[in-house]
């Protein structure tokens, strides 16, 4: 339970959490509102939400102690705080406005807070994927790949990228998905060196790369893949870009395993493209995590020093990109595993050139 896990660093703290963004909300509730606040002890939790939300949260949320009407943060919560009389209010530092932590200090002008920590806590549990949670990431997945597939035949000369998009998106929710993961990446030709292209009226010609970076969001949480195929023909250096690139993939995916670096991860598919004569063309991190967010830590990138954990879903995404002419992404999500991982994403990846 990840709000017991929550309870138990407060303990240790000697503090009380308060939460407040909407993303953590729902991590610790599985309930989606705009306007919750969820204040955690060593021993309770409490959901406060207005009236918009209150009778469904009641409804829903197994989590926590009690579920509390919300009118103001001054007349709701701070008078259970005070009588808490806990010594430290710890905060999402990373996720408060200014505004809120202005007016937090007003409303408790003798408290102590802590805006650190919490956002490293909270991160570190939600890094671990709960069973439940991988369930709801994997339809999600698995949504996202039939409606590539019922899209393929339709990505040919002469379509559109938007209009392209925008079938693979409604296909998604007649699939089930509540909604897109993000923004539906659909790009073609010269525009595939642009890593978050976007969608434009350009058709598809002969010999273009067309990159399909998307996903489906299911029950709240994301999926994540990226393809690219080729159309009706492809040139020799088009076919060693995307050879290079699924070499680093593959090897990427093969360097997974608990108690890896993350950093040491994004290397090995680093140094692969450089020895490729591509070390300038490959400008982003290798992955990141997928949960309640599209991107969360810990990231495979050449900063971040965690290390992998069994339940972390991160994706694996090398790509090369070269301005005015063509960029290739291979991208899986996979989880880390007792011992090694697991691919979420069954889709293949050999180039295929669509006719
Ligand atoms: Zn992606
Ligand atoms: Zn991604």
């Amino acid at each position: 339970m990840s709000i017991a896990s929550l309870k138990a660093a407060m303990r240790e703290q000697d503090a009380c959490a308060l939460v407040f963004s909407e993303e953590n909300g729902f991590y610790f509730t599985s309930f989606a509102s705009t306007n919750g606040v969820l204040l955690v002890t060593a021993d309770r939790a409490v959901y406060f939400t207005d009236s918009r939300y209150l009778e469904a949260a009641r409804q829903t949320i197994a989590s926590c102690d009690d579920i509390l009407d919300l009118q103001s943060f001054e007349t709701s919560v701070k008078p259970l705080l005070v009588s808490l009389g806990v010594k430290k209010i710890m905060i999402e530092g990373e996720r408060l406005s200014v505004a809120r932590w202005q007016a937090l200090k007003k409303a408790l002008p003798d408290a102590v807070f802590d805006s650190e920590a919490l956002d490293g806590i909270i991160n570190g549990i939600r890094a671990r994927k709960r069973g439940d949670e991988v369930e709801k990431i994997v339809k999600a997945q698995r949504i996202a790949e039939e409606a590539l597939r019922l899209l393929l035949p339709q990505v040919k000369v002469g379509a559109v990228e938007r209009e392209l998009a925008l079938e693979l998106d409604t296909t998604m929710r007649r699939l089930g998905a509540q909604d897109v993961s993000f923004e539906t990446i659909l790009i073609s030709g010269k525009e595939t060196s642009k890593p978050h292209g976007v969608p434009s009226d350009k058709k598809i010609e002969r010999g273009d790369f067309v990159t399909i970076d998307f996903g489906a969001l299911y029950q709240g949480y994301h999926s994540d893949m990226t393809r690219t195929f080729a159309v009706c023909e492809v040139s020799d250096e088009m076919a060693r870009i995307y050879d290079t690139v699924l070499q680093a993939q593959l090897a990427g995916l093969a360097a997974l395993a608990p108690g890896k670096v993350c950093r040491d991860v994004d290397k090995v598919s680093r140094d692969l493209i450089a020895a490729a004569g591509f070390g300038d063309r490959f400008g982003h991190g290798l992955g990141h995590s997928v949960g309640v967010e599209i991107h969360e830590y810990p990231y495979l990138n050449p900063r971040c020093d965690a290390v992998l954990q069994p339940g972390n879903v991160v994706t694996v995404e090398p790509g090369i990109y070269i301005p005015g002419f063509c960029g290739v992404r291979i991208e899986d999500m996979a989880l880390i595993m007792e011992a090694g991982f697991e691919n979420l994403v069954v889709y293949p990846k050999e180039l295929i050139v669509l006719p």
